[in-house]
């Protein structure tokens, strides 16, 4: 069975409860994969398939095709694997939003909240995909829950090194995932929260009340709730940041994806009125190496200035004096306890904003265009709790002239002066 595009066509039928998993192969020179839903009824990650569409995967792409009532699916292309499991956790998951739809009810009736869930487990276990979904069978019931983004190594709202909120307001497409529309973001600074968890931690809280303000003048944003996704870090300072954010956000709910012991240490160490909920991580759930990771980072990035699939953007370059801004790295390097002047502590060192000589070794950076109003050094103070509201790229430095090039997805002048050191590099390829 050939189609119009030449490529090699699998017919998959599927019984109901089971899911049809490929692999596209990554790589520039790897061919997409296209899905196609003949009969019956299927969804991706919790967004409904429409019958004889045809839905186009890239590479690298790792897909599972679920079905509830028993279909019948195309795939046209090669993929790396496909195989159709009847061993999901599927079932779990939708009574989990059952029970998630619950407390929304009651919320609704008894004037209150609805539910706060946080979403933790080690590095792939499939956090994302299980917010993804929670949030998918919320919104196709009429709720509009918020998306907290708290991965800042691979996030699924704005470019790595970030924290961030999105309202969602429609299903994620099937392709492209949510739609990204005025995100609430703020700088980290780096793809790990160890480098700075004094910051993270921080950041997490400014998430937590920016939240909890919306919902005191947003009833359908309360009791939408939220659904945080978290970092793979479970130990030591990370599983702390855990605990930080489950009482910053009052969270009411947990769901621990495939980690008995992390599952044991949160019922032990929330309060008793928190629901912890021990779940399997999917079958599915493909493994990604370092380089993966590192990959997709980078395409998140190139994503932000040159678009995505069918919608190009065209970004800018020009020139910046270094005199017409400011760039800080937040975070001192942390010295001996015994060498800090009188009266500071390490806190005080990690928060602090350090002013940044523009240099050669500027070039590639990524840095963080902060939505502080432009002022006196006055305004320094909330630069490290103040959104941000775009990025650029530093191309190239020039010290002579005292200038450097940048890329944007905006043309000059720039929105804002204060800029925000990353230590992630993005090496604009194109
Ligand atoms: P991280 O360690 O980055 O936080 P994670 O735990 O959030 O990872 P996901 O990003 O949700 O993991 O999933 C990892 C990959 O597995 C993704 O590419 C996702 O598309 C894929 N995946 C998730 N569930 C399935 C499934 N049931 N079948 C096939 N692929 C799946």
């Amino acid at each position: 069975d050939a189609p119009a595009s030449g490529k090699v066509c699998t017919r998959f039928d599927l019984e109901k409860e089971t899911e049809l998993r490929f692999e596209v192969e990554a790589g520039d020179a790897a061919e997409q994969v296209e899905l196609e839903l003949l009969t019956g009824m299927a969804e991706v990650f919790g967004s409904e398939l429409n019958r004889n569409k045809k839905y186009t995967f890239g590479p690298g792409s790792k897909i599972a095709v679920f079905t509830w009532q028993g279909c019948c699916v195309n795939l046209y292309g090669k993929p790396e694997v496909a195989y159709v499991s009847k061993d999901t956790p599927m079932l779990l998951y939708l009574n989990t939003h059952a029970a998630l739809e619950q407390m929304r009810k009651q919320a609704e009736r008894e004037n209150e909240r609805g539910p706060r869930v946080m979403v933790v487990g080690p590095t792939d276990v499939g956090k994302s995909t299980v917010c993804r979904m929670l949030l998918n069978y919320a919104v196709r019931v009429g709720r509009r829950p918020t998306l907290v983004e708290l991965d800042v190594g691979q996030s699924g709202v704005s470019v790595p090194g970030t924290m961030s909120a999105l309202c969602i307001e429609r299903p994620a497409d099937v392709e492209e995932g949510f739609s990204v529309q005025a995100p609430l973001v703020y700088h980290f600074g780096s793809t790990s929260p160890g480098t700075n968890i004094k910051l993270y931690n921080k950041l997490t809280s400014c998430l937590a009340e920016v939240f909890s303000q919306r919902c005191e003048v947003n009833r359908k944003a309360s009791v939408g709730g939220c659904i945080i996704n978290t970092c793979g870090w479970v130990k030591g300072s990370g599983y702390q940041a855990l605990v930080h954010c489950a009482s910053t956000f009052q969270v009411d709910v947990v769901l621990v994806l495939d980690h008995e012991r992390l599952y044991n240490e949160l019922k032990r160490d929330l309060p008793h009125f928190v629901r912890v909920v021990l779940l399997p991580k999917s079958g599915g759930v493909v493994e990604r190496s370092k380089e993966c990771r590192r990959d997709s980072r980078d395409e998140k990035i190139r994503e932000y200035f040159y678009g995505f699939r069918g919608v190009s953007y065209y970004p800018f370059s020009f020139e910046v004096r270094f005199s017409d801004v400011r760039i800080y790295k937040i975070g001192a390097p942390s010295i001996p306890d015994s060498c800090l002047p009188l009266g500071m502590s390490q806190d005080d060192t990690q928060l602090k904003l350090v002013p940044v000589t523009p240099g050669r070794d500027l070039t590639y950076h990524v840095l963080s265009v902060s939505s502080i109003e432009d002022g006196d050094d006055g305004a320094r103070k909330g630069i490290v709790e103040s959104p941000v509201c775009g990025f650029i790229v530093v191309t190239f430095v020039d010290t002579q002239t005292q200038v450097m090039k940048v890329l944007s997805p905006a043309p000059r002048p720039l929105p804002r002066h204060t800029l925000l050191i990353m230590d992630i590099r993005f090496m604009d390829m194109k």
